[in-house]
């Protein structure tokens, strides 16, 4: 799997590269955190999905 990397300005894949050419800022990696912490209600709400679909509701 390609780590993808972001700095201030822009994402790279290039593994080779520690800080941006144009930013001079660090590559660190992208990836966001899987879940929000602001959206305290997701897995309360991805539980009534799965109960619906099961009952046929969506
Ligand atoms: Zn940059």
């Amino acid at each position: 799997m390609r780590l993808l990397r972001k700095c201030e300005c822009r994402y790279t894949l290039n593994q080779s590269l520690e800080t941006c050419n144009y930013c001079n800022h660090a590559f660190r990696t992208a990836y966001p955190p899987k879940f929000s912490p602001h959206d305290k209600y997701a897995e309360y709400r991805r539980r009534m999905k799965k109960e619906a679909k099961k009952r046929g509701v969506l």
